[in-house]
């Protein structure tokens, strides 16, 4: 990764609406041929799909609470209700819901999502995606990294990108503390989230509308195999014990 030349990046296509069931490994090798080393990226929409992660808004009954939470968003009680089942913590609930989820990732809504899904439906995000990540990778032929993206907003800035929810094969951090700077000056605190740079790019490739593309393959990139995890500890997560007080 440092000093490397080029990456290839391809889009798979050809896939089917995804559904329950679907095995996302041997569909994907189907379609193209996998070199040790790629990084297989596949939307978080696809991989909760073949989980059977859609439901119906009349499979949440809603609590007082969530009733109290949608009444001021002008959100249906029965979504709100399957958000607080995705999540671990409220960190906002005006003017949007602003949640950790059971698994760790700091998003709007759990990540629930309603486009690209059936009429009627909504998706939630895979139960713990660096499982799922791993359980695919397994599934694959070749010896290949794979991270699950999802289209998230961000604070301070405008506009969706592609960020890392699970990732297998692949450290999500690249430990550059040690290495020199230009002066000679030895880095102290930088870690890398290369994770979500990867699902930047395969995010911006795979796009957001009908385009029916939910995988990207990375090719030629040098990465760490394994390491620490992306979503910040409580303790040092400065933003996160301001939103509590
Ligand atoms: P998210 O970012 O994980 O929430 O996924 P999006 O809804 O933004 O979809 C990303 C890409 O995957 C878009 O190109 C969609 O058209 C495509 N996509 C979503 N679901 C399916 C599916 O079931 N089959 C196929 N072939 N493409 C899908
Ligand atoms: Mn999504
Ligand atoms: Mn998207």
């Amino acid at each position: 990764m440092n000093g490397q030349e080029s990456v290839g990046i391809y889009l798979v296509r050809g896939l089917p609406r995804i559904r329950e069931g679907d095995d996302l490994a041997s569909m994907i090798e189907s379609r193209v041929d996998l070199m040790d080393g790629d990084v297989v990226c596949l939307a978080s929409t696809i991989v909760a799909k073949a989980e059977g992660r859609a439901f119906f808004l009349d499979d949440f009954a809603p609590s007082s609470r969530a009733m109290e939470i949608a009444e001021p968003l002008g959100k249906d009680p029965r979504f709100v209700q399957a958000v607080m089942d995705e999540s671990r913590e409220i960190l906002l609930d005006s003017p949007f819901l602003l949640v950790v989820t059971s698994f760790g990732h700091i998003c709007v809504n759990a990540g629930i999502d309603q486009s690209n899904v059936d009429q009627g439906r909504i998706l939630l995000l895979p139960r713990d995606p660096s499982a799922s990540a791993e359980r695919i990778r397994r599934g694959l032929s070749r010896d290949c990294a794979v991270i699950i993206t999802d289209t998230c907003g961000r604070p301070f800035r405008r506009g969706v990108g592609g960020v890392a929810i699970g990732w297998s094969g692949i450290a999500p951090l690249k430990d550059w503390r040690g290495q020199q700077d230009l002066s000679g000056r030895p880095l102290e605190i930088t870690l890398e989230a290369i994770v979500d740079e990867i699902a930047g790019m395969a995010n911006l490739m795979m796009g957001e509308a009908g385009g029916g593309t939910p995988a990207v393959v990375i090719r030629g990139l040098d990465y760490p195999r394994s390491g620490d995890t992306l979503f910040r500890p409580v303790d040092e997560d400065v933003i996160r014990r301001r939103l509590r007080s």
